[in-house]
């Protein structure tokens, strides 16, 4: 197990005077982006280019609430880069949604999409709103008024939406009709993360979940870890929390905790995964039945071989990161270490696989629903998790290439794939005028 050294304090004491504790999404995008182009020879004109978005469209969505008052959220969407396709990524609703946040996560899509090879850009969007603070019908009015805002400028050529943090299936539904109504013909390409029914793709919404057993096992694989003799803790049971638990218990892994906002159900012997209710099956009811619960910061530094932070970001930071116990950490949430903590668990060898390869199951499944609503033909399951699969384990390859050569943390390497592909990219393509 790694252990806290004067070097990992050092690395932090340095990365504190370099960045503030609550680091925001864009800083930290930028952060990285910088981090990686240093280890890479491309021009450093392109690289300035990519510390901005080239669009963020920020609109005043006026409700209608139950009672008959109005009230006015501020919704916006970020389109950072295009040179490699449209622009991809998600849209949140959630009260702490700002401008900064939806740039800094619309570049993390770019190297989401450039790392899996998918021909997308990056984009990110939502309204700070508090989703369960409406009702269903508010919830609709709200979105179907959103998508009329950014009606100009998403299409299933120019920029696709799909879910993220407090919107889901449904929420695509309606932003998908609302604008096809408009357009006067039904466009699935869209949205993606619709239900089947109406285009979506099986196995869409188990996607990020499934990548993340995926990748997590090629990291075990990779580090001689056999899956039967491996412990795992699960921040979040969510669709990517219990999927990803789901799956790894399913391949003999033994989970021994899973958390959601109440606490950690913790069993050294193993937890029974499909009895525990996800938060889609049944919310906040995983310390329900529990015979030990832990705190979800407690679980965090758990003596386990690998820890799956599935939930929020920013939950390993500088104040625990020397207290992690698992050799590795796989993040299924977006941006769950601060760039402080990423320095200390680099000090102290622990392996950190980057949420731009881990999760990216999510917007590959996004990318087969794309195609399968340009050529009206639908894909059983089987062929998604197989062709799943076969990308998981491409862009694995690619980003162990690169961690081999360069010598360097797995963050690092898969902003390398991605970083090198939107490079070259640009410089073919070129600058206009
Ligand atoms: N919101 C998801 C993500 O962060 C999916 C984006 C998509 O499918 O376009 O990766």
């Amino acid at each position: 197990m790694p252990s806290s050294s004067n070097a990992s304090r050092e690395a932090a004491e340095r990365q504190d005077k370099e960045s503030p504790v609550s680091e925001s999404a864009l800083e930290t995008a930028r952060r990285q982006l910088q981090h990686a182009a240093a280890s890479l020879d491309i021009d450093p004109n392109i690289v300035e280019r990519l510390k901005h978005p080239k669009r963020v469209q920020e609109v005043a969505v006026p409700i209608k609430r139950d009672d008959g008052s109005v009230d006015v959220f501020s919704g916006y969407r970020a389109q950072h880069d295009s040179v490699r396709g449209p622009y991809k990524g998600g849209l949140r609703y959630h009260p702490d949604v700002t401008r900064d946040e939806c740039v800094g996560l619309s570049m993390w899509m770019t190297w989401k999409c450039a790392v899996m090879d998918l021909p997308f850009g990056g984009a990110k969007g939502g309204v700070a709103v508090n989703p369960k603070e409406l009702s269903k019908a508010e919830k609709e009015r709200l979105t179907r008024r959103f998508t009329e805002e950014l009606r100009e400028i998403i299409g299933p050529n120019q920029d696709i939406p799909a879910p993220d943090m407090g919107t889901d299936p449904q929420t695509m539904a309606w932003m998908m009709d609302a604008y096809s109504m408009q357009e006067g013909e039904t466009t699935p390409g869209v949205v993606t993360g619709k239900p089947p029914v109406i285009g979506g793709s099986e196995g869409r919404e188990e996607a990020p979940g499934r990548s993340v057993a995926l990748i997590t096992r090629l990291a075990c694989e990779y580090y001689d870890r056999d899956l039967d003799e491996t412990t795992v803790a699960v921040q979040g049971y969510g669709s990517v929390g219990a999927n990803a638990a789901r799956l790894l218990d399913e391949w003999g892994a033994t989970i021994v905790a899973v958390s959601d906002v109440n606490g950690a159900l913790y069993d050294p012997n193993g937890i029974d995964t499909t009895s525990v209710p996800s938060h889609d099956e049944e919310p906040e009811a995983v310390t329900r039945d529990a015979d030990t619960v832990i705190s979800n910061d407690e679980l965090l530094t758990l003596d386990v071989d690998v820890l799956i932070p599935a939930a929020l970001g920013n939950v390993i930071t500088q104040d625990n990161a020397a207290d992690i116990e698992a050799d590795l950490v796989v993040e299924g949430a977006n941006g769950p270490i601060t760039a402080a903590a990423d320095s200390i668990l680099e000090t102290r060898d622990v392996a950190v696989i980057p949420d731009i390869l881990a999760n990216a199951g999510g917007v590959t499944v996004s990318y087969f629903e794309w195609l399968q609503d340009i050529n009206r033909r639908a894909w059983s399951l089987e062929r998604v998790y197989d062709e799943l699969e076969t990308e998981m384990e491409r862009a694995w390859r690619a980003v162990q290439t690169e961690f081999e050569r360069h010598d360097v943390t797995w963050r690092d390497a898969a902003y390398i794939v991605a970083l090198s592909r939107i490079a070259a990219a640009h410089e073919t393509r070129g600058l206009w005028p």
